[in-house]
């Protein structure tokens, strides 16, 4: 699994439709101060689903819509669609390629697509989410973030390994159905108590 192209059309700074191509192995992005080059950082995580605007280095998720310049209008939406080799079936997709499309309407309005079929957030994540590129994504480390992971504390940095090795997922299930179980117990007390006041 590879990501194969990037497509960025109203995103940050890239006003016109604007396609990376990567290839297997290191690409390095390279431009002077202020070219774009964390904006294409930005454009992986939104399209991969992040939620949080300051991850995405603004105020509000709207930030990431091309606000304009002297020469150019502001634009009404922003799109990414990130085109993912999946040759090794990495993916739990029956596709030798996905595309994953994100748009953001600036009345608000927001949509997700696999494969040019519209589908949730969820859809989204649960497709990445065994693949490291998931919710918390490791996968994508930001300026500081490294310094930040050296200092963590044992505990700490366990839970990056954790959620890194996929075994985050199964404790918050552990945790769910723990208390579940409490639940079901105290509903069970209750009931033994009424049992035994009607007999
Ligand atoms: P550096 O090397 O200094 O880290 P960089 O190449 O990573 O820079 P970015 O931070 O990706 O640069 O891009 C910053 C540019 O993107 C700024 O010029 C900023 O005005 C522009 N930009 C960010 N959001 C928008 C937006 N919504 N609309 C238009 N331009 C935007």
């Amino acid at each position: 699994m590879y990501l194969k192209t990037l497509t960025l059309r109203g995103f940050k700074s890239f006003a016109s439709a604007t396609t990376l191509q990567f290839e297997p192995g290191v690409t390095c992005v390279v431009g002077p101060n202020g070219s774009g080059k964390s904006n294409v950082v930005d454009a992986l995580a939104w399209v991969m689903g992040e939620q949080g605007a300051k991850t995405l280095r603004g105020g509000k998720m709207e930030d990431v819509i091309f606000a304009g310049t002297a020469g150019r209008a502001p634009l009404g939406r922003a799109e990414v669609s990130l085109t993912i080799d999946n040759g090794d079936g990495a993916l739990p997709i029956d596709f030798a390629e996905v595309t994953i499309s994100r748009t953001l309407f600036r009345n608000g309005g927001s949509e997700y697509a696999i494969n040019g079929s519209p589908c949730r957030l969820l859809d989204v994540q649960e497709l990445l989410s065994d693949t490291g590129m998931g919710r918390q994504m490791h996968v994508i480390v930001g300026q500081g973030q490294l310094d930040a992971i050296l200092r963590a504390t044992p505990e700490e940095r366990r839970g990056f390994i954790e959620e890194a090795a996929g075994v985050l997922k199964h404790r918050r299930r552990k945790e769910k159905a723990l208390r579940k179980l409490d639940s079901m117990a105290a509903h069970l007390t209750r009931l033994q108590d009424l049992t035994a006041e009607v007999r």
